[in-house]
C-alpha cells in the first residue's frame, strides 16, 4: 500500500506499510539539500552542504559545471583578493556591507586555504589579485569537482529548475524539466544575467518572486563606457593603455564618483579597471535621470601637482631645450598619448625652448583635467557583473535564508550584490555559497531529527 510521503522524498520514493503496519523506507532517501545552479556559488553551496553531512544534489540546467568560472579572469580566474575584510567590503559597492556576517564566517582567507589544501597554489598579482599558479581556471574548477565527488554530491545535468514545490509555506523541493525533486532545503544559485551563454539567464529571479521576494531590476555593472567624442570616434587613441590615472565621472556639475587605476582607450570609449568601476554610477544615474549627460575628467598624472610638474618641466627644458613636447611628456604618459596631447594643445611642432610659460601651464592644466564626453555604457551582454537581483531585505544576512519561505536559501550573483573587478565577485559568490549551503544543511538535518 502506498502512503503519502511526509519526509521530502524523491518522486520515485516508496514509503510502504509492512506486515505489522510499520512504515519502512525501501528506496533512496530524498536529498537534504538541493542546490540549483552549478556555478561558483552553487558548487561551494553543495560542498558546504556535503561537508555538513547532508545528502546533497546539485541540479544544473546546462551540460557542464562552472562555465562562467572557466572564462573568468580571461581564463585564468582571479579567485579572490588578498585584502582585509574592510577592503573586501569597500570593493563591493553593490551592498558589500550585507556581507559582513558572511565574511565573518567564511572569507578570502578560507578560500585560499580551501584551494591550497587541495593542491591549487595561488599567486598574488597587482592590487592583491590572487590567481591559480597554473594560470588556468580549469585547475580551480577541477578542485571543486573533485571535492564534490569526494563528498558524494550527486550532480544532475540538463535539469533546469522551473518552480518550487511548496508545502505549508515551506519550500520542499523543485519542479525541474525532468520532473519533481523533493528536498529538505533548496539553495538558489542561478547567477545574474551577464554572459548568458554560460547559463546565467536570470531564472532565479522568477523563482524568488514566486514566493514573494522583490527583485531589484538587474542592470549592467563593470561594463565599458562609450563616448561620442571625436577623439574616440576617429580611433586616434584606440589601444592606448594608461596606468594609474585618476578619473572623475561628472553629470553636469555633480561628481558621481572618482576612481584611480588603469584605463584603456577602445574604439568605442573607455575600458580597463577605472572605467569598469565607474560604470555602475553612470548606469544608476541614467536610470534616475535618462536625459543626464556625462563627462569623464581624466588626470593622466595624478601623482604630481600642477606646481610640482611645472617645476620639473622647467628643469627638463633647461637640460633638453631642443627636444619635442612629446619627448617632454613621455616620462609621464605613454608615447602615443603624449603625441596626441601635444597635438591637441597645438604644440606638436614646437621644441621645448619655444614654448612659453603660459603654454606650459595650459598644457599641464589640460593633461590634469582632460574632459571626455561619455554617452553611456555597452549593454548587459558586455558587462562582467549583474547589478540588482534578489532584494536583500528578504534575506537573513547570517544564514542567507529567505525571510519569506522556510527551507529556501540564496547564494551568488542572483542576490543584489556586486563588486569591483579584482576577485571581489568570486569571493562573494564562493563565500555566500559556502554559508548558504552550510545553513541549508543545518536546517534540513535539524528537521529530520
Ligand atoms: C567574462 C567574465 C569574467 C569574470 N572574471 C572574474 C574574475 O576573474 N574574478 C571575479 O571575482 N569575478 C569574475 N567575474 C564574475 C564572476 O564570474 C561571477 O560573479 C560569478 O561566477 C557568479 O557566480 P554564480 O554562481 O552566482 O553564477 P554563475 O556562475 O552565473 O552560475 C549560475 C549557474 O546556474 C545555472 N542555472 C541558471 N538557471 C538555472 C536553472 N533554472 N536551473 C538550473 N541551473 C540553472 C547556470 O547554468 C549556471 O551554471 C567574471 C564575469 C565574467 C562575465
Amino acid at each position: 500500500m502506498r502512503l503519502a510521503c511526509d519526509r521530502a522524498c524523491l518522486s520515485d520514493c516508496r514509503h510502504t506499510e509492512n506486515a505489522v503496519g510499520v512504515r519502512a523506507l525501501n528506496v533512496v532517501r530524498a536529498p537534504d539539500v538541493l542546490v540549483v545552479g552549478g556555478g561558483s556559488a552553487g558548487l561551494f553551496a553543495a560542498i558546504a552542504a556535503g561537508q555538513s553531512g547532508a545528502r546533497t544534489v546539485l541540479v544544473e540546467k546546462g551540460e557542464r559545471l562552472g562555465k562562467k568560472l572557466l572564462i573568468s579572469g580571461g581564463g585564468r580566474c582571479n579567485v579572490t583578493n588578498s585584502g582585509d575584510l574592510q577592503q573586501l567590503i569597500e570593493h563591493t559597492p553593490g551592498n558589500g556591507r550585507f556581507l559582513h556576517s558572511v565574511y565573518a564566517q567564511w572569507s578570502n582567507r578560507d578560500i585560499v586555504r580551501f584551494f591550497e589544501v587541495r593542491g591549487v597554489l595561488l599567486k598574488e598579482e597587482d592590487h592583491g589579485r590572487l590567481f591559480p599558479a597554473s594560470n588556468s581556471a580549469n585547475t580551480v574548477l577541477q578542485a571543486l569537482v573533485n571535492e564534490l565527488q569526494r563528498l558524494g554530491v550527486e550532480i544532475r545535468y540538463r535539469h533546469a529548475a522551473l518552480a518550487f514545490l511548496i508545502e505549508h509555506g515551506r519550500v520542499c523541493g523543485l519542479r525541474s524539466v525532468k520532473g519533481d525533486i523533493q528536498a529538505g532545503a533548496v539553495v538558489i544559485a542561478t547567477g545574474g544575467v551577464t554572459a548568458q551563454a554560460t547559463g546565467s539567464s536570470g531564472d532565479g529571479y522568477a523563482l524568488a518572486e514566486s514566493v514573494g521576494h522583490k527583485i531589484v531590476a538587474p542592470y549592467p555593472t563593470s561594463v565599458p563606457l562609450t563616448s561620442p567624442d571625436v577623439r574616440i570616434v576617429s580611433r586616434t587613441l584606440q589601444g592606448i593603455a594608461v596606468q594609474r590615472v585618476h578619473v572623475k565621472l561628472l553629470s553636469g556639475k555633480k561628481i558621481l564618483a572618482s576612481e584611480e587605476g588603469d584605463l584603456l582607450f577602445t574604439h568605442f570609449g573607455l575600458s580597463g579597471p577605472v572605467a569598469l568601476r565607474l560604470s555602475q554610477y553612470l548606469v544608476r544615474e541614467k536610470t534616475r535621470n535618462p536625459a543626464a549627460g556625462f563627462v569623464a575628467l581624466v588626470d593622466f598624472v595624478p601623482a604630481k601637482t600642477v606646481t610640482e610638474w611645472l617645476r620639473e618641466l622647467q628643469e627638463y627644458v633647461a637640460v633638453y631645450p631642443g627636444r619635442s613636447i612629446k619627448q617632454a611628456l613621455k616620462p609621464h604618459v605613454p608615447e602615443r598619448l603624449a603625441e596626441a596631447l601635444a597635438e591637441e594643445a597645438g604644440l606638436a611642432v614646437k621644441r621645448c625652448h619655444e614654448v612659453s610659460r603660459a603654454e606650459w601651464e595650459r598644457l599641464v592644466a589640460m593633461i590634469k583635467r582632460w574632459p571626455l564626453a561619455i554617452g553611456g555604457t555597452l549593454g548587459m551582454e558586455k558587462a562582467f557583473i549583474t547589478g540588482g537581483g534578489v532584494d536583500l531585505r528578504g534575506i537573513d544576512p547570517r544564514t542567507l535564508a529567505s525571510k519569506l519561505a522556510k527551507g529556501l536559501y540564496f547564494a551568488g550573483e542572483v542576490i543584489d550584490i556586486h563588486g569591483h573587478t579584482g576577485g571581489y565577485n568570486l569571493t562573494a559568490a564562493f563565500a555566500t555559497g559556502y554559508v548558504a549551503g552550510g545553513s541549508a544543511a543545518k536546517y534540513a538535518l535539524a528537521r529530520e531529527d
